[in-house]
């Protein structure tokens, strides 16, 4: 194993038809009886713990941990029904190259996302993909994306049983925030203009590449080396 890659979900991997915006509003209806339609939120490459701190804050005035964690457990209830909906679907190219990747000897990859582990677990199960990644870190790791990328390092490393260099790390995502978490490691970084960021806003940031979608699985290979 040379190369590992650590995948953002949301925007990069699968669009959710939504389904991650309406399990916050479910959950925020269902647990503490509030209506907010979020349009307010900027929550794009944030975690789940920031994202439930956040609304908390502002719809409560205060976000006890309990009732974060109140919240965040009727949110992977609503977001397990949410999933279900005709526009959640894998990204361009994905499914082909996350497959190909279980083919190469020499490549690793699992998550870096700001989802917890099981809302993670939720979307990529919903549309066939979780098998895909053994290990990852997660939004139970840390609030804040920029700490998350030594776990996802670290178990890596301990599931292959070798030291992957950060030259060889690749963080994917289709958010500023994924290029700076993939910065602070030291690692390349992929950005995809497949979510709420234009190419043209990510470039802005210094990516290693950029990439429009990953339909062109070849240019996806080809950016590796
Ligand atoms: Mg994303």
């Amino acid at each position: 194993m040379k190369t590992l890659l650590l995948w953002d979900i949301d925007g990069t991997l699968i669009d959710s038809g939504g389904a991650g915006e309406r399990g916050l509003q479910l959950a925020l209806k269902r647990e503490f009886a509030i209506e907010d339609t979020l349009s307010w939120l900027e929550y794009f490459g944030r975690t789940d713990g920031w994202i439930a701190r956040a609304i908390l804050k502002h719809d409560l005035g205060e976000a006890s941990p309990e009732d974060i964690q109140r919240f965040l457990n009727a949110y992977l209830k609503a977001l397990a029904e949410e999933m279900n909906n005709p526009q959640a679907c894998v990204l361009p190219g994905v499914a082909e190259i996350v497959a190909q990747i279980g083919q190469h000897s020499d490549i690793a990859q699992g998550l870096l996302t700001g989802n917890l582990r099981r809302g993670a677990e939720i979307k990529l199960g919903h549309l066939g993909l979780w098998a895909h990644f053994p290990y990852g870190a997660f939004a139970n790791d840390a609030v804040h994306r920029d700490e998350l990328g030594p776990h996802a390092l670290r178990r890596a490393n301990a599931y292959h049983g070798v030291t992957f260099v950060p030259e060889r790390v690749f963080v994917i995502g289709d958010t500023p925030h994924d290029i700076a978490c993939g910065k602070a490691i030291g690692a390349r970084t992929f950005a995809v203009a497949t979510g709420r960021y234009s190419s043209e806003r990510l470039r802005a940031h210094t990516p290693t590449a950029v990439f429009e979608n990953f339909a062109d699985t070849g240019a996806f290979f080809a950016a590796l080396n």
